[in-house]
């Protein structure tokens, strides 16, 4: 058995890439398999609802929210959530939680004052920067967070409280690894390639008055506004990623939904986390136990020498793509929802195995 251990594009269920041959790529009696259809026709208008219907299921979603099927990545947010966001105001918070964070804020800076908020201590143990009360900014659009870093393998553990500001969050890395409070946040976005489906297709999910927010002389498919007017389809939505993430989302709730997948995400992450522990210091784990990211599992050897070593005995037995972030170094074992529970325990048992060999 091969296991796939990316911090993504990731694996996707083994169900969804059955269904998803059988369903997309099959013509029908009009000669056109699904991507080849209208995207304003009938076919694909349903498949759009379907998905759409079945995330806000998932998520239980409040009535006030709007989902939009975005083409492009997370990156192409860090830009459009300040075009659409800002307002007059021109200032928005940022806190700064690691590599991705400082990212959305570089981005943030070329159109808005930003001001940061919350810092991560940067040495180790690392931790995510503290919650609770924030002070922001007057005059702040918004306030924007990472809750999981997916370089760093940080995760804050819980929410801070930004008062009447709009929280808003890259969950691309945490979205549909656990139950929600959507109406905690003022907008939500997630590139596709981890937990929703290919690259390629970004959710973002928006509280309803924000909407208001959009510039009229916004670029069209890049206005919020237009968007969640014309169904997400300003121009032709990435079909594919689209039909793909509505059979991720059936297959979520036949799983049992975001409570089941966050139960099986804890035992995913105690059995790796739980091998780097028992190890005495063979492995480490660079970040504060609490602020763990259950999903990007980063860790070092204490001897480095082996870390090639390690990558090339693991590769043999089945357990690919754990090299850590470029940036980094080290070792990151992703356990997204598509990767089963045994998965996980075969990196476990090889851990010990390596350490004791
Ligand atoms: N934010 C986070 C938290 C991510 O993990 C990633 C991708 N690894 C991105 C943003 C960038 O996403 P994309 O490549 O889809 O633009």
């Amino acid at each position: 058995m091969a296991w796939n251990f990316a911090a993504g594009p990731a694996r996707l269920p083994d169900a969804v890439l059955a269904r998803a041959a059988d369903e997309l790529f099959m013509r029908g009696a009009d000669g056109a398999c699904a991507s080849e259809r209208p995207f304003t026709g009938d076919a694909f208008r349903a498949v759009l609802d379907r998905a759409r219907s079945r995330l806000a299921q998932l998520l239980d979603l409040p009535a006030n929210y709007r989902i939009l099927f975005l083409a492009g990545g997370a990156m192409q947010q860090f830009s459009l959530v300040p075009m659409n966001l800002l307002g007059p105001v021109q200032r928005a918070a940022y806190a700064d939680s690691g590599y991705w964070s400082r990212r959305a804020m570089a981005e943030a800076e070329k159109l808005a004052e930003v001001a940061v908020v919350a810092r991560y201590p940067g040495e180790q143990p690392l931790a995510a920067p503290p919650t609770g009360r924030w002070t922001l900014p007057a005059d702040c659009a918004y306030c924007h967070i990472t809750p999981n870093e997916t370089v760093d393998g940080i995760a804050y553990p819980d929410l801070p409280d930004t008062g009447a500001v709009p929280l808003v969050a890259d969950a691309t890395s945490s979205l549909l690894m656990a139950p929600l409070d959507v109406a905690k946040f003022g907008l939500l976005y997630a590139s596709a390639q981890k937990n929703i489906g290919p690259a390629g297709l970004t959710v973002v999910i928006v509280r309803e008055d924000l909407l208001e927010r959009s510039p009229a002389d916004l670029p069209a498919p890049f206005s919020y506004r237009r968007q969640a007017d014309e169904g997400s389809c300003v121009n032709t939505p990435p079909m594919l990623a689209i039909h793909i993430a509505g059979l991720v989302f059936d297959w979520l709730a036949e799983q049992g939904g975001l409570a089941a997948m966050a139960a099986a995400s804890r035992r995913k992450a105690e059995s790796v986390y739980g091998a780097i522990d028992a190890s005495a210091g063979f492995y480490r784990a660079p970040v504060l136990p609490g602020h763990r990211s259950p999903v990007n599992v980063c860790f070092h050897l204490a001897e480095p020498a082996l870390t090639e070593v390690f990558i090339g005995e693991a590769e043999a037995a089945g357990l690919h793509h754990l090299r850590g972030h470029r940036q980094r170094g080290g070792l990151r074992a992703s356990l997204y929802n598509a990767m089963p529970e045994e998965g996980a325990a075969a990196l476990a048992g090889f851990m010990a195995d390596f350490a004791r060999r």
